[in-house]
């Protein structure tokens, strides 16, 4: 079969996505590959394709135990012969799983990196015919990542000691330039075929909140939701058990997930969240490694993440259908404090050395303060985010709350000319940098105790803007720091000039902002669904028998179809099988499968309403 059919017959799907041919191709010519691409953009597809088309077996590295089950079960529920090895395997399983290897059973298995020190699996590999080795989350090979993992490292060694060295494929959703050479130098890809498929997941609404209470607003948001789907996430544990609380106070399906719970109540919880059971799933960032159920609708930050890789994989989790969905943080200053503390009290990974762990918190400490512009910043979030993975983007995305807003750019070069100078100037008196409440009293020509003891009311920026209030500067200074002009020094909040704000400064480079016309009393909520009534009815009716199929076959209800598919399929109405299978997302096996069930459960609808 040519990859066209394989897409079709097993996926169930009509074209690739950006990127994913290209990757293909190079993997079946024999070629190395790398591929970057937001999650959700699509990498499983990359890897799994060529493992159907190539003679021998397909070895997925992946650190994510939950993804790897859910993947096995959705390959063997589209009819292809696969298995994971992990540590949730009993002895018995994992001899099973060796032998039906050995056997030839498999056209991909999925493995934890730990695995691959092991001598039993050492020796297995050996007598195996390992065509293609794919490296999922292949960021986690660098320090400079934000899940470095040294048992990565050890992968290179793994495929060295092969007989004969398969193609290796990386995919990783984390594209910063410097993890992107990391990877391949230490993995060695091979002049590999690269794509870097846009990170823009333009059905993702972005908004940052700053509300007086987090509780209240959170519930207004989810009152909204309308029974969706969604997951909040929290800092700490306690958060978690008390937002959790609150939901269920209010009458809320929700459930919770930490690492302070027992092994099973997480388990518990989990299903219950992606078997529809409970709708909203309040957790810590323990939650949702691997987790790809494709109908959550909204994810809600009740904190603020500690990096914008971890913002964007969290909040990344919505939307996966392709549908409309949300992503909201609520932002309060008390957040930087919080993460600050994690960061410098994290879970310490024994792997690490010492060395290994401070460039790894130095780190930490400049992916916070990018987080804090993405809070702060006026400009377009979406464009923000974009920026830090150095992606081109326009000003304005028209699907965030920046850009919904009614805002018009406002030229404030001279300001920002008047508060770096001042910057500039308290620095060449004290020898030191201040922080923005100093700055502040210095430019509005404040009498206030610190600034006179120090002269700061000789210098010839002292109440340059005493016309605008306190809240203006701090907007400006939040803006120069957004620009890149200035940087905040992360333990004593004091404000220095970057080598960039010359350019404002001398040579009149233009700064703007965008300020808002008139306050809005209420903030605009994204446009969740595009279906007609009468197709949104259907589809409700098809989520139902999705619903009992799943139970029946004991699996989640995405393993079934994806919510992308059901919608198809209420646009569509297939009334033939052969139309069935025109259905995105509907492959050969599963048209066999639940074709009959569908057809007869779309008819009776249509009998019904005429
Ligand atoms: P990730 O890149 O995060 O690993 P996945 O591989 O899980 O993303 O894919 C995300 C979703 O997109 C899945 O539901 C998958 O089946 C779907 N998908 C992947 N490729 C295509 C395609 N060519 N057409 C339609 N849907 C696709
Ligand atoms: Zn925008």
């Amino acid at each position: 079969m040519d990859k066209h059919r394989i897409l079709q017959q097993i996926f169930g799907y009509t074209a690739f996505r950006p990127g994913q041919e290209a990757l293909i191709d190079g993997v079946l010519s024999g070629r190395d590959v790398f591929g970057i691409m937001p999650t959700g953009g699509g990498k499983s597809i990359c890897y799994q394709v060529p493992a159907l088309m190539l003679p021998g077996l397909t070895l997925v590295i992946s650190p994510l135990i939950s993804l790897m089950r859910d993947q096995v079960l959705a390959l063997k529920a589209a009819g292809v012969p696969a298995a994971y090895i992990n540590s949730t395997l009993t002895g018995p399983q994992i001899q099973t799983v060796y032998r039906n290897l050995l056997a030839g059973q498999y056209k991909i298995v999925y493995v934890a990196p730990e695995r691959l020190d092991y001598a039993g699996f050492g020796n297995l590999v050996k007598r195996l015919n390992i065509a293609f080795i794919a490296v999922d989350e292949a960021h986690c090979i660098s320090q400079w990542g934000q899940d470095f993992r040294p048992s990565y490292l050890r992968i290179v060694q793994f495929i060295e000691d092969l007989p004969q060295r398969p193609v290796v494929g990386a995919f990783t959703a984390t594209a910063t330039k410097q993890v992107r050479q990391d990877v391949e130098r230490i993995l060695k890809l091979k002049d590999p075929v690269r794509t870097l498929t846009g990170f823009d997941r333009p059905n993702l609404y972005f908004e940052v909140l700053q509300p007086e209470g987090k509780d209240q607003e959170l519930l207004r948001l989810i009152a909204r939701q309308k029974g969706k789907s969604g997951i909040v996430y929290c800092s700490t544990r306690k958060k978690v058990e008390s937002v959790c609380e609150i939901l269920n106070n209010h009458g809320y399906s929700a459930t919770r997930y930490h690492a302070g719970l027992e092994e099973a109540e997480r388990s518990a919880n989990q299903e219950d969240f992606l078997y529809d059971r409970k709708t909203i799933m309040v957790a810590t960032n323990a939650f949702g490694m691997g987790i790809d159920k494709s109908n959550v609708s909204f994810v809600i930050h009740y904190n603020m993440p500690k990096s914008i890789e971890a913002y964007y994989q969290e909040a990344g989790r919505a939307g996966r259908d392709g549908a409309e969905a949300s992503c909201i943080l609520l932002y309060s200053p008390g957040d930087v404090h919080t993460a600050r503390y994690l960061i410098e009290n994290g879970s310490e990974n024994e792997e690490m050395d010492e060395a290994q762990r401070e460039q790894v918190r130095r780190q930490d400490i400049k992916r916070l303060d990018a987080m804090i512009g993405y809070c702060k910043t006026q400009t377009c979030l979406r464009g923000y985010i974009l920026e830090y993975f150095g992606q081109k983007h326009p000003e304005v995305c028209g699907n965030c709350g920046t850009c919904k807003g009614e805002f018009e750019t406002v030229d404030i070069t001279r300001e920002a000319q008047m508060v770096l100078s001042c910057i500039r100037r308290i620095y060449g008196k004290l020898g030191y940098y201040v922080g923005g409440a100093l700055v502040g009293n210095v430019l509005r020509g404040s009498k206030n105790k610190r600034v006179l003891s120090l002269g700061l009311d000789s210098l010839t920026t002292y109440g340059l803007m005493k016309d605008r209030s306190r809240s203006q500067i701090h907007a400006i200074l939040d803006q120069l720091e957004a620009d890149g002009y200035t940087q905040t020094d992360p333990e004593h909040q004091s404000i220095s000039l970057s080598e960039t704000a010359a350019q404002v400064l001398y040579q009149g480079k233009q700064v703007n902002m965008l300020v808002e016309k008139e306050p809005e009393e209420v903030l605009p909520v994204p446009q969740i669904t595009k279906m007609t009534g009468e197709d949104a009815d259907l589809f409700d009716v098809l989520k139902q028998l999705r619903m009992e199929l799943a139970k029946e076959a004991g699996v989640p209800a995405y393993v079934v179809f994806s919510n992308a598919t059901l919608t198809d399929m209420a646009r569509k109405k297939p009334a033939t099988l052969s139309q069935f299978k025109k259905v995105s997302g509907v492959g050969e096996l599963k048209a066999a499968w639940y074709g009959e069930a569908f057809l007869n459960r779309i008819r009776a609808y249509l009998e019904e309403n005429g």
